[in-house]
């Protein structure tokens, strides 16, 4: 071991050797939304461009978004905070604050309820929510010359990864990409957007369909609808931006955006290290549009590759020393109509009697109780019991609800509000964590319901399809938790940690490679030394 790293280190030209001490001039941050462990797993023999490079660096292919919520905005709020949602304060996409805005108590993740006539559909967006700093925060407390620049398919992800005071945010709303309270808009900005507006004014035709994607390309009825999926190509009418948003073309457009961010504010040029980070969104919408098992993210994953290789290949011509990390936000789960046909035939979707609008009113009818019981989303998830009820019919209500999702063959578990306080802060390796041990990493006292249910594995919450939605994550098992974690670096020795870690464990890991200190005691991860010998890049 130690003569072969000898004779590696002798092999390397000393500039090479010398540069990995110093801190990269640029460090790219990437979120692929929903690119699950598992997705990679399959794919990455396959990779030859952006994906296969970072496959070459320190590989962790079993990443944890180690709580129970594994939404979009909970993990997101993970990546560059060193948090879980329990100290992010960031537990679900939406949770409900009667308190915090009594007329509209259903709270988006990255609104700000303060500004006024604002509803969690007409919101401003703001991470008025996240309790603590991210990446870019701490890289400017340590060196105000640091610039941060956010590229995004979604709000949620620009403002959760950019942190407090990124110099640049910027994401994709309707037709193009916006930041309604920004200063000044950037040429790069402009200049994205017309091309943009030039690809939508034409109809797009079908992609082709990479030869690895020919056998996932076949038709999946999805039950009690007269949808299928399957083989879609992304041909779109001229105008479709929805169309547009669910495609490669999406991710494109992002990367467009960060690498013209990247020109225009000369980023990795300047005396401090810079922060670019990108939220792809793309596979998200392809993976609840059309399942991930299917042609549809066969090709999507394929241009994602291709598109990062370009984009890294431009930034070899700047000369710039980068790093990049990759993660995601959370993983994935197919349709269970094809995960039938392929040998998981216990892959269901769930019981509509489940839907909150539905159990909440029953609950009460079985109690003598008026109104709507319950609030929450669906059908698992935190949920709420009705504010305005007396203490003694709030008691009841959640003992029959516990009881009544509890002996629902459809649940795994109900957990109460007074067993998560109670419970002690989850630790050890996130795989061998318990369902408590989940949810209390996603509970936050003053957002959390009074209850949480989680539905049993295989169980797609989506009971009706028909809809624009037909395959989800959001559950506490590992198929959603599991993401890959990718770090390259030019000149990096490559190695693979198959043991989980988590992605709280980004932060400290990308501070230490930049020399900036965190507070001790601020955060839930540690950072992972990248160095595959003896070297440590954590120290
Ligand atoms: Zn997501």
């Amino acid at each position: 071991m130690k003569i072969a790293r000898l004779a590696a280190l002798i092999a390397l030209p000393l500039a090479a050797a010398a540069q990995a001490a110093d801190p990269p001039k640029l460090v790219v941050v990437i979120s692929v939304d929903q690119f699950s462990a598992d997705l990679f797993t399959q794919y990455r023999q396959h990779f030859d461009g952006g994906l296969e490079r970072l496959s070459r660096g320190a590989v962790f292919p079993a990443g944890y978004q180690s709580h129970a919520a594994t939404e979009t905005c909970p993990g997101h709020s993970t990546i560059l905070t060193g948090s879980r949602p329990a100290r992010t304060g960031i537990i679900a996409n939406n949770w409900y604050g009667f308190r915090a805005r009594p007329s509209h108590p259903n709270l988006y993740c990255a609104e700000d309820e303060r500004v006024p006539g604002s509803t969690h559909r007409k919101y401003t967006a703001s991470t008025y929510h996240l309790r603590v700093p991210a990446l870019g925060d701490h890289m400017k407390r340590a060196d105000p010359r640091s610039r941060v620049a956010v590229a995004s398919g979604k709000d949620r992800s620009a403002m959760m990864m950019g942190g407090y005071g990124p110099d640049e945010r910027w994401w994709w709303e309707g037709d193009k990409f916006i930041n309604p309270g920004a200063a000044r808009r950037p040429e790069a900005l402009d200049e994205v957007n017309r091309d943009i507006a030039a690809a939508l004014a034409e109809p797009r035709a079908a992609r082709d369909l990479p030869g690895l994607c020919e056998p996932r390309s076949r038709s999946i009825a999805i039950q009690d609808s007269t949808k299928s999926v399957g083989e879609y190509r992304f041909a779109r009418p001229a105008g479709d931006s929805n169309a547009f948003k669910i495609s490669p073309d999406l991710d494109q457009a992002t990367i467009d955006l960060a690498a013209g961010l990247r020109r225009e504010m000369k980023l990795g040029e300047g005396p401090a290290t810079d922060l670019l980070i990108l939220g792809l969104s793309a596979t998200d919408y392809v993976g609840h549009s059309y399942g991930t098992e299917g042609a549809e993210m066969c090709i999507q994953l394929m241009a994602l590759d291709k598109a990062l290789g370009e984009f890294f290949r431009k930034l070899d011509q700047t000369g710039i020393d980068y790093s990049v990390l990759l993660t995601a936000d959370h993983g994935g789960h197919d349709i269970p109509e094809r995960y039938r046909e392929q040998a998981i035939t216990d892959a269901i979707r769930a019981d509509a009697a489940l839907d909150i609008e539905k159990m909440g009113p029953a609950i009460g009818k079985k109690l003598g109780l008026s109104g709507p019981i319950l609030f929450g989303e669906y059908v698992s998830g935190d949920m709420y019991i009705d504010p305005k009820l007396t203490a003694a019919q709030r008691a009841r209500v959640l003992r029959e609800a516990v009881r009544a999702y509890g002996a629902h063959p459809n649940v795994a578990r109900v957990i109460t509000r007074a067993e998560l306080l109670a419970a002690p802060r989850p630790s050890g390796p996130p795989d061998t964590w318990s369902l408590l041990d989940r949810a209390k990493a996603s509970f936050d006292p003053e957002r959390s319901g009074d209850f949480v249910v989680f539905l049993k594995p295989r169980v797609t919450p989506i009971y009706n399809a028909g809809g624009s939605y037909v395959a989800t994550h959001g559950s506490p098992w590992d198929y959603d938790r599991r993401v890959p974690i990718l770090y390259w670096r030019k000149g990096i020795v490559p190695f693979e940690q198959p043991l989980a870690v988590e992605t709280v464990d980004i932060l400290p890991t990308l501070a230490a490679t930049i020399g900036v200190a965190i507070p001790p005691g601020s955060i839930d991860g540690k950072c992972l030394d990248l160095d595959e010998g003896p070297a440590n890049s954590c120290r």
